[in-house]
């Protein structure tokens, strides 16, 4: 079932068309990572700059959780997780890829009021994240693609950098002001080289942001529990990359160990575009030369991420390929679309969890006349 929805090719794209046009194969190196073509580059620059990180917006809510809405959908612990998938939050909207600042708050209230709560994908993987959910509530998981200021903004203030407000991180931290139980679990796959500002969320001064602050940013989000993904390099089309599909995913995970000096491992990874190589093990699986320093990097990621299809299976459920992990991308009502499909019991309705972290409780199932 899970791959049952095979992205389509998603061509002529607006966003990256111009994107990958702006970075080319010749200023890959540029643009890399640190800023001397190598995107496994020593990590100094993540402890540098004067700016310190205001500690209160990093900072958990503190506040113990308080029970917030739940479902009244009986225990379904063979149900559904949805995937959703967003790029650019910004309020100018051109197509799928642009979610209004206000749209995406409002999001995280819908979601919230019907008992859904946010978790990381390596949470399914491990189990144990999905088993830690309280009674009654369901899990969906954030996808944040391309790495983008819109994103992950930093202002400074007073000598001090504050996530903005306007940016979907900020949006977020916002959001948890008021609903201490929303935790800081979501996945950003991240690019560390590509142009436009998709460079660890910043690069190049784009609306601000400094080159020297890319580094801070991916840990910065390490540090919160967020979870990162490699995304690739620069957005290449893994269906057209040839001898090079492992260089880009090598080089996108390279990067991250650089800017994490080599504390976190990563578990995901997102295809551009929903792209597959021509061997498609090579998205999850695989190893890389750098021709320069002769270090070989190697990848091994248990979760591949598409970019549309139906909601997915969990790891209850005998059918369950993580490798082929669905998302649903968030424009318009899909969201709405997305919740009312899954609000029922049953296989295809939504993850609804027991409370009790030892069992897995399977929906009973119906009589003839659809009642228990
Ligand atoms: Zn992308």
């Amino acid at each position: 079932m899970p791959n049952a929805s095979v992205a389509r090719p998603r061509q002529g794209r607006a966003l990256w068309s111009h994107l990958v046009a702006a970075v080319g194969a010749a200023a890959i190196a540029a643009a890399a990572c640190g800023g001397d073509g190598n995107a496994g580059a020593t990590p100094a620059a993540a402890t540098e700059g004067p700016p310190a990180v205001d500690p209160g917006a990093a900072r958990a809510p503190a506040a113990a959780p308080s029970p917030g809405p739940t479902t009244s959908l009986p225990p379904n612990e063979l149900g559904r997780i949805p995937v959703l998938e967003y790029h650019l939050i910004q309020d100018r909207v051109f197509d799928e890829f642009e979610r209004p600042p206000a749209r995406f708050r409002q999001d995280l209230e819908v979601l919230y009021a019907k008992g859904y709560r946010p978790i990381n994908l390596t949470d399914v993987l491990d189990r144990t994240g999905l088993q830690a959910l309280p009674k009654g509530t369901s899990p969906v998981i954030f996808t944040f693609d391309d790495a983008s200021p819109e994103q992950f903004r930093w202002i400074e203030r007073d000598g001090q950098l504050i996530v903005d407000p306007t940016s979907a991180l900020g949006i977020w931290q916002d959001f948890q002001k008021t609903h201490p139980d929303w935790g800081n679990k979501a996945v950003f796959c991240m690019l560390p080289a590509a142009g436009a500002g998709h460079a660890f969320f910043g690069g190049k001064n784009v609306q601000g942001q400094k080159p020297e602050w890319r580094f801070k940013k991916v840990q910065y989000l390490q540090q919160q529990g967020f979870e990162l993904c490699n995304h690739t390099l620069y957005h290449a089309r893994l269906d057209r990359a040839g001898d090079q599909v492992q260089e880009f995913i090598a080089r996108g995970q390279l990067a991250i160990d650089s800017a994490t000096g080599g504390t976190y491992k990563v578990r995901s990874f997102a295809l551009p575009l929903g792209m597959w190589p021509k061997q498609k093990s090579l998205a999850w699986h695989g190893s890389w030369t750098d021709p320069k320093t002769g270090k070989t990097v190697t990848y091994d990621y248990p979760i591949v991420l598409e970019v549309s299809g139906d909601p997915n299976v969990n790891p209850y459920d005998g059918t369950w390929d993580p490798h082929h992990t669905n998302r649903q991308i968030m424009s318009g009502n899909a969201l709405e679309v997305l919740l009312k499909r899954l609000e029922k019991p049953g296989p295809q309705g939504r993850y609804v969890s027991d409370g009790d972290p030892h069992k897995v409780t399977r929906p009973e199932p119906a009589t003839a006349d659809g009642k228990k």
